[in-house]
């Protein structure tokens, strides 16, 4: 039975149905071994299988070169913020790092390096988080263990399309929220993390792809849990890893490689994110997405109804005939206001269609 609510959430975010059905089928009793992932011991053989497939599934998909290795941790994104400096701010002498700071997520992360080490912010503060400063602007240090940057802000719906130049110093990114969502190249980075929650699967899990040779420096307070070399030596199990996590994305991996991998995934999110800013650039300001065109998320799309700054009860409104249509988890992230639908790889070209839909009529009712 198709379900009838369209999930526009920003994370924990839709699955594919079919996902959900597989794992429906398998829950009492995986794979005719009469228990559930959920009850499986972590160093047990059909676990290890579970554990490999999704490696190796995620290793195709990203095209990840064999010096890297694939982590699969708990502690989220956020976990990550600490994880990522106290094994590489002691890369080089200096400990220091440097952040490109263009919304919530690397601000939050940048504050989370300052407790380790030195952090260069490489560009002039930004009042609002609407847009990228222009790469000629930044004053990256040479000597910096790593740069580090967010390559799609969930909050402001910000996102790069091009990948930072570092001239050789070594790069990290979080991709939490559009991991999958259009081809990396991996071979450019040095670290790459995300959850799962929006793109991948559920929340429990986060996805961390390392290059071997940035194993091995962590600080001597690093906790264990979080220390890469030991993880990776342990194939994610020096602990118990989030089991049943890794299986759901090993199933939305298996979904996103029957449906064409991540070039068809990029060329539906062009066309989902597309439909919804271009009714919001023909509607002569009644919706109004604050962020510059060069850096336009095609995961988040965020916007205010009525005017500028948004009328609230006019957004009130809106939400209210959305959520009557069945579409839920519309509204913008509490630090910005307003509207927010996330788009994820999971969000079929219906769903948006729906939005669509009532967006036009919605500014026919009120223009
Ligand atoms: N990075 C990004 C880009 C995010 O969107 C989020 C969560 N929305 C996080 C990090 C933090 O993730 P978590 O809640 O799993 O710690």
């Amino acid at each position: 039975e198709q379900k009838q609510t369209i999930n526009f959430g920003a994370g924990p975010a839709k699955l594919p149905q079919s996902v959900l059905l597989q794992a429906q089928k398998e829950f009492l009793s995986y794979s005719g071994i009469g228990i559930s992932v959920l009850e499986m011991s972590h160093r047990s053989a059909d676990f290890n299988k579970i554990l490999n497939k999704t490696e190796s599934l995620l290793r195709e998909l990203v095209n990840i070169p064999d010096n890297y290795k694939v982590m699969f941790l708990q502690g989220g994104g956020s976990g990550q913020f600490s994880a990522v400096p106290l094994n590489l701010i002691g890369l080089k002498e200096g400990m220091c790092a440097d952040y490109l700071v263009t919304g919530t997520w690397s601000s939050k992360a940048a504050k989370e390096a300052e407790k380790y080490g030195k952090v260069n912010v490489v560009h002039p503060k930004l009042e609002s988080y609407t847009k990228i400063p222009d790469p000629g602007s930044w004053t990256l240090n040479p000597s910096a263990s790593y740069v580090y940057y967010c390559c799609n802000e969930t909050v402001h719906g910000v996102e790069f399309s091009f990948t930072p130049e570092t001239n050789g110093v070594v790069l990290v990114a979080d991709m939490s929220s559009n991991f999958l969502s259009r081809p990396v190249d991996v071979s450019k980075f040095g670290l790459i993390f995300a959850g799962a929650q929006k793109n991948v699967g559920c929340a429990g899990v986060t996805v961390v792809i390392v290059r071997e040779d940035l194993l091995g420096h962590a600080l001597k307070e690093c906790p264990i849990v979080l220390d890469y070399k030991v993880q990776a030596e342990m194939n994610s199990l020096y602990n118990t890893p989030p089991c049943f996590s890794i299986y759901i994305m090993g199933l939305v991996l298996e979904w996103i490689k029957n449906n064409g991998g991540s070039a068809a995934m990029e060329m539906l999110n062009k066309q989902k994110s597309s439909m919804i800013y271009d009714i919001i650039n023909a509607s002569n300001g009644f919706y109004e997405c604050p962020v510059d065109v060069t850096c336009r998320s095609r995961m988040n799309v965020p916007f205010r109804v009525g005017k500028k700054e948004g009328d609230e009860a006019l957004e009130k409104e809106f939400l209210a005939g959305a959520s009557k249509r069945g579409m839920i988890s519309l509204k913008g992230h509490r630090s910005v206001g307003g509207i927010r639908a996330s788009l994820y790889n999971a969000v079929t070209l219906e769903d948006t269609e729906a939005l669509a839909t009532y967006m036009k009529e919605f500014l026919k009712e009120h223009q």
